[in-house]
């Protein structure tokens, strides 16, 4: 199942995991916010952008993907991880039932894209919470081995170990899809970029139907 060949704007990244495990926290803390101990639950989807420098040098696009875990988004959520070229599972470190549902998780959207082709990362956050640690380091390294997926332990609370997590799965994804970005325009890309500036690193919500309008005046254009 391969979506490779689509061109795209930026690079589409989704988050995946049980609700309160931390996902809208730590791609708000890695696009730049602060952390917030009431972040309002997620409806619907959104997405931040972000800008990121690729291993070579080059500017480029995260399109981190957050989504809710309400029944009636989730499957407009699981529909779209399929343009996905990385995957973020989360789960929290306080609660084994989290850990336990990442291969749920992965179930579900086995059915939509092959996992194997696309580059993965697992996280456990909330390590600033160790007294109340419910999965071992050893069992969320483990779980990442098993899918051959890159593994972390964070805090978006204490921003420890985000950007380290983020930069590891940028650095797989240039490496499985480097043939794939299209240089040539990037001058011009960059330029447009910071004419944009406002766009950057922003929050943007989505609903459904507003979606399929983005996704398709999108999808004619280059990946970075
Ligand atoms: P989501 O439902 O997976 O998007 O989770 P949220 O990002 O909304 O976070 C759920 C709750 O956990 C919020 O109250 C956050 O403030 C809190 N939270 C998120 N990350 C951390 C963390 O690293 N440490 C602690 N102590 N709390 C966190
Ligand atoms: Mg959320």
């Amino acid at each position: 199942m391969s979506n490779f060949n689509i061109e795209r704007t930026s690079i589409p990244i989704f988050t995946i995991g049980d609700s309160t495990t931390g996902k809208t926290s730590i791609i708000s803390v890695y696009s730049g916010n602060k952390f917030s101990d009431n972040i309002s639950s997620t409806i619907g989807i959104d997405f931040f952008i972000k800008k990121i420098s690729l291993p070579n040098g080059k500017n480029c696009s995260l399109k981190l993907w957050d989504t809710a875990g309400q029944e009636s988004y989730r499957s407009v959520a699981l529909k779209n991880v399929k343009v996905s070229l990385g995957i973020i599972f989360v789960y929290d470190i306080t609660s084994n039932k989290s850990f336990k549902n990442i291969k749920n998780w992965i179930d579900e959207i086995s059915n939509t894209v092959d996992i194997n082709e696309i580059p993965l990362l697992f996280l456990g956050n909330k390590i600033d919470l160790q007294k109340e640690r419910d999965v071992e380091t050893e069992e969320g390294e483990k779980l990442a081995n098993e899918y051959k997926g890159l593994f972390f332990e964070t805090s978006a609370k204490n921003n420890e170990n985000i950007d380290i997590a983020f930069n590891a799965l940028i650095e797989k994804i240039y490496t499985k899809f480097k043939n794939q970005f299209n240089f040539e325009n990037n001058n011009n890309n960059e330029k447009k970029s910071n004419e944009n500036q406002s766009e950057q690193n922003k929050k943007i919500s989505l609903n459904s139907e507003n979606l399929k309008k983005k996704e398709s005046s999108s999808s004619t254009k280059k990946l970075c």
